[in-house]
């Protein structure tokens, strides 16, 4: 063998997440985008696409932001990395610590950052869920229930706590103590808690607003109850706001949106706006006392080598300066509606079930049952259809479509989202 050989001439050597590498290969190999401008990004052959999906819901400040580059280039320059095992810390990590405590309905908030985003956020959160109740003499209280549906990130943690089963199928048990009730019922949190006792429950994990699963808004008063089961049960309430976060509901967080006080906020994504990965767990002054009181022995032994990581933090600071600084809360405000009302049209539609949108800048568009069941490839279909005409989405679960703009999206552009799907659902019916 030849030094240098080891890649496999005429294919592609890159591994993408989630995908089939067969028919990946077989379709002639993957979109390779080589630039961004607001919500428009560019392929290697000059071809523009509207990104409906903001990245992977995080580019919430828009592509080809100068003011972030220029904070990375800065703090890159001074001191480019540090780490924050024990003793050390960073000014910009300290900065966004204390700003992101300030912006989050958490009392006496602490941060702890995470270097990969929000998969190693929540299993940090986890973590320290079940080391709170070992701290505070309760060992038993170690179970973290979480919902039928739900997306927690792809970490061991994420992915034992996940709803979505085919996510976790291939790989067997991996955290114990998990349990998941229906992610629409409270009552079923109620007595699951009830039957497993709750000496035994750490934590209830839930996205406000959940993402992945489909784009479902949480049903008429059920966050309220949750909140209410968890306080009386004294189960921790973590929200995984890793998409709802700064200002995907038309709020810093989700939890301000529908008026919640969980215990910890995991967050991600629009932290920096995608430009570096980071993620935080924003944790109650009560959770972090334990560990934080004057002459405690307890130490939260848990860390990564860039947790903290300056330029990240210094990347998240300017972004929060955007978010701010351009109103673009207000504007995600002004703009849902707007989505809502493009996207109308499309309910009526014979191979659409339902439109979900209404609840900050997103939406799903879900596919008619009878539909899906006659033509299992219209998903797939659907999706090629909508890039052909230079709008990006992708498949949720496989039952619906995602919409989840940059913020800095016009409405022009929503307009031209809207036609796009409604062009290639007709074009689909034949
Ligand atoms: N939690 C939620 C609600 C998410 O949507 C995601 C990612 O989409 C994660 C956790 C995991 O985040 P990451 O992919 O940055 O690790």
């Amino acid at each position: 063998m030849t030094l240098g050989s080891g890649a496999t001439a005429g294919q592609p050597t890159m591994w993408n997440a989630f995908a089939n590498m067969a028919s990946l290969v077989g379709s002639g190999g993957p979109i390779t985008i080589v630039r961004g401008e607001g919500a428009t990004v560019f392929d290697d052959a000059g071809r523009d696409y509207l990104d409906a999906l903001g990245g992977l819901w995080y580019c919430n400040v828009g592509y080809g932001r100068r003011e972030l580059a220029e904070a990375a280039a800065a703090q890159m320059r001074r001191l480019a990395v540090a780490q924050t095992f024990e003793f050390w810390s960073n000014p910009p990590a300290e900065a966004l610590a204390r700003r992101v405590a300030g912006l989050a309905p958490v009392p006496d908030a602490k941060v702890f950052f995470t270097p990969g985003g929000g998969s190693d956020a929540i299993d940090t959160a986890a973590k320290l869920a079940r080391a709170y109740w070992r701290a505070t003499g309760q060992p038993d209280k170690q179970v973290i229930i979480s919902r039928s549906q739900a997306y927690h990130g792809m970490n061991a943690y994420g992915t034992s706590l996940g709803g979505i089963e085919a996510n976790a199928e291939p790989f067997g048990p991996l955290v114990s103590l998990v349990e998941h009730v229906p992610w629409d019922d409270a009552e079923a949190l109620d007595e699951l808690i009830e039957r497993i006792g709750p000496g035994r429950v750490a934590a209830f994990f839930c996205e406000p607003v959940m993402g992945a699963g489909g784009i479902y808004p949480p049903p008429e008063g059920y966050l309220e109850r949750v909140s209410e089961i968890c306080r009386r049960r004294d189960v921790l309430l973590v929200a995984d706001e890793v998409i709802n976060g700064f200002g995907r509901l038309g709020a810093w967080f989700g939890s301000i949106r529908f008026g919640l006080q969980p215990d910890m906020i995991v967050a991600a994504k629009g932290l920096t706006s995608g430009y570096l990965p980071l993620g935080a767990v924003v944790i109650d002054g009560r959770i972090a006392e334990p560990f934080w009181r004057p002459g405690t022995e307890h130490v939260f032994r848990h860390g990564y080598t860039y947790s903290a990581h300056p330029t990240a933090c210094a990347v998240g600071l300017a972004n929060l300066d955007l978010i701010e600084g351009e109103g673009m809360i207000e504007r995600v405000n002004e703009l849902e509606p707007i989505l809502a009302d493009r996207l109308k049209p499309l309910a009526d539609h014979e191979l659409v079930a339902e439109v979900r949108a209404g609840t900050g800048l997103l939406a799903a568009v879900e596919f008619a049952g009878p539909a899906l069941a006659a033509d299992p490839g219209l998903g797939a279909r659907l999706v090629t259809g909508i890039r052909e005409r230079g709008v990006i989405t992708r498949q949720l679960r496989g039952l619906s479509l995602q919409i989840s703009p940059p913020f800095t999206v016009t409405v022009a552009e929503i307009e031209r989202i809207a036609e796009t799907f409604i062009a290639a659902f007709d074009a689909a019916r034949g």
